[in-house]
């Protein structure tokens, strides 16, 4: 594989990314929301993650700056990058898919608003976001460049860190004891870990 092969399956991975979301975005759109959460914090952070998974690797992918952060690019690097997008991409199908009508971009209940705790929410209670650190996984490995590589964990890190434990809170403010015990017999991301 060779660099520019590497860029395009990165680019590729964000066309992949906006087809997945498009319809559930769709449909969120005439999905009445009952109740939203922290809306400035919410979008700095959605600002400081999209600046980080996009904008930063879309300016070095087109014109390989920042020249001082690159360093060589190793073929092994960029295919274990291609699997983990691959696994990144089919972990976010798989979580739009069970989430349903539940799913919002931010912080919102939305009208009828049902607790999944089925398919992949059985045993994890954040996996489409542990499909974006997958992806800022494959970032990291596809772009060999310290800063345009390392923007997505450290913009989605913000985020992820930022969030998560208003997102528990809120459901717990809405949902009460059944996401009490659907917290006590799930994880966030990693199985039997965390
Ligand atoms: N944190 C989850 C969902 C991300 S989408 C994940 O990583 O898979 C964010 C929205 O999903 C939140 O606004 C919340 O309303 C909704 N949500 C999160 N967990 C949910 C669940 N188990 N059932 C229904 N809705 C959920």
């Amino acid at each position: 594989m060779s660099l520019f092969v590497a860029k395009l399956i990165w680019g590729l991975g964000c066309i992949a990314y906006y087809i997945i979301r498009y319809p559930h975005q769709r449909r969120a759109r005439k999905t009445a929301v009952t109740g939203n959460r922290d809306r400035t914090r919410e979008k700095a952070l959605m600002l400081i993650s999209y600046s980080g998974l996009f904008v930063i690797p879309l300016i070095y992918v087109l014109t390989e700056q920042p020249k001082f952060a690159s360093y060589t690019f190793r073929p092994v690097q960029a295919w274990l990058g291609l699997v983990v997008l691959i696994a990144a991409m089919a972990l976010l199908y798989r979580t739009h898919r069970d989430l349903g009508r539940a799913w919002s971009i931010t912080l919102e209940i939305r009208d009828r608003h049902r607790l999944i705790t089925q398919g992949i929410y059985e045993r994890l209670r954040h996996p489409m976001y542990a499909a974006f650190w997958l992806w800022a996984i494959s970032q990291a490995l596809l772009l060999p460049n310290w800063i345009a590589g390392l923007s997505g964990l450290v913009g989605f890190g913000t985020l992820f860190f930022g969030r998560v434990g208003h997102e528990e809170r809120m459901m717990l403010e809405t949902f009460g004891d059944e996401y009490r015990a659907y917290m006590a017999r799930t994880y966030r991301l990693i199985p039997g870990i965390y």
